[in-house]
């Protein structure tokens, strides 16, 4: 009998016991490819030598350091890289162990940052609804997926949402993919003045939505109006690049596509690539300095930011990605994003076929002509997920929200180091998957 907290209580998962390249081997011999990443994690495949070398290395060395009274190479070397590579004006940067934790420390940054100013009053935050921003308190209050944080929902601090920029569901056939943009973007202008500027602190989003929304990419000009509308109304901009960041869209960050720099930008999955627990939350020089020269202590901190072995982990990652492996992301993106058109752009139940790099979404629908989702009841994504499975392929199938309205994607996010022929192997093992269930 098992003693582990199993994520589903009635599933019975296989054992993982290897893993190589893009492939996971079960205790049964079962080989998977893992044609997600686990949830857009694993950039460098599975059991990368470079980097379980640079591991046995650091723990070698010293494994932890508390950074109440130390910092460490890796940590700094890594903060280097980092803010060498950061768009804009972030020049500091807060490790931590995962996405959740990368969201609290940034919006707790930005309540201070405000306080240290004197500007008192601002607290409220702006997300988007078709978000997820993690499942601590804080991120989950701020994410947009309203069955995530209904049971919870006496346990949050306020946020207010608007849509996400989603142009397969909102643009309406009157308006340029450019109209449509400016138009949602404008939102956030409506709700920063209903309630009272000197009321708002941040406004959150993901540059490309991840799983609640699967893949979708902003289009042109959205995020630089959201930009202009944060900076006339002094509200920060919080942009969680925790999926999709790191390479993942084709670019080390993804909002160097819409040519915007956020004041807080959040990081974590493929940062350490699976290898270590690490998240990452970047800030601007003015934050860091109201900091420094008001209380000089953020208030904030857990026991394992920092932490040596895991930063030494994400160093030799991002040396790796640097290294030239983050430049396959966008031919090979456009190779996945052929086959799947190829395979997929003719179904029946396949609305929309999207993305960045190797970042795509297939939207499932019930009928392409009105758009309409699936009933929940069908249980659509999880029978995908579960025939995928059986098929050989991890991927990321999810129900997320469509303005209230439920609806089905599947998310790829596979390994950076994918071959030709690999591609070929996801878009068979999906197509197998896809003959399940419809
Ligand atoms: N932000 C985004 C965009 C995510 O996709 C996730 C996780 O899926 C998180 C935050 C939370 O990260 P974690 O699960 O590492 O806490």
């Amino acid at each position: 009998m098992s003693h582990v907290f199993p994520r589903h209580t009635k599933a019975n998962p296989p054992v993982a016991t290897q893993g190589d390249g893009c492939y996971i081997i079960d205790k049964n011999g079962k080989k998977y490819f893992d044609g997600s990443g686990g949830a857009a994690v694993s950039c460098l495949g599975h059991s990368d030598p470079d980097v379980t070398r640079a591991i046995k290395a650091q723990v070698d060395q010293i494994a932890f350091a508390h950074t109440g009274f130390f910092t460490s190479e890796p940590a700094e070397d890594l903060a280097n890289h980092l803010i060498e590579a950061a768009p804009g004006s972030l020049d500091r940067v807060y490790f931590v162990s995962g996405g959740s934790e990368a969201m609290e420390a940034a919006l707790k940054l930005a309540r201070q940052y405000f306080l240290e100013k004197g500007e008192t009053s601002r607290h409220r935050v702006i997300a988007r609804r078709q978000s997820y921003h993690g499942n601590t308190l804080g991120a989950l209050a701020t994410g947009g997926n309203q069955w995530r944080r209904e049971p919870f929902a006496p346990l949050m601090i306020e946020t207010s949402h608007i849509s996400a920029c989603y142009e397969y569901r909102g643009r309406r056939d009157d308006e340029t993919a450019f109209d449509y943009g400016q138009r949602v973007a404008n939102e956030l202008e409506t709700e920063i003045e209903r309630l009272g500027p000197e009321n708002v602190m941040a406004f959150v989003a993901e540059p490309v939505v991840g799983a609640t929304a699967g893949a979708v990419p902003p289009v042109e000009g959205y995020f630089k109006r959201i930009r202009e509308i944060c900076d006339q109304h002094g509200v920060l901009l919080i942009l969680d690049e925790v999926m999709c960041g790191m390479g993942r869209t084709g670019t080390l960050f993804a909002c160097e596509q819409d040519d915007v720099a956020p004041d807080i930008l959040c990081i974590a999955k493929g940062l350490g690539a699976g290898y270590q627990p690490i998240g990452a939350m970047l800030c601007t020089s003015a934050i860091y300095r109201a900091i420094e020269e008001g209380s000089g202590f953020f208030q904030h901190g857990h026991t394992y930011i920092g932490h040596p072995t895991a930063c030494a982990a994400a160093l030799a990652v991002f040396k790796k990605l640097q290294g030239g492996i983050a430049d396959r992301v966008m031919p090979m993106g456009s190779k996945l994003d052929a086959a799947l058109k190829d395979a997929f752009g003719q179904h029946a139940n396949v609305g929309d076929i999207r993305g960045r790099g190797l970042f795509r979404g297939l939207e499932i629908v019930e009928d392409r002509g009105t758009k309409s989702p699936f009933a929940p009841a069908r249980g659509i994504n999880k029978a995908l997920k579960k025939a995928a499975f059986e098929a050989g392929l991890i991927c990321y199938p999810m129900g997320g929200t469509v303005d209230g309205v439920q609806g089905d994607h599947v998310l790829l996010a596979p390994p950076f180091i994918m071959s030709d022929a690999q591609v070929d192997e996801v878009t068979d093992k999906l197509n197998q998957a896809f003959k399940a269930v419809f």
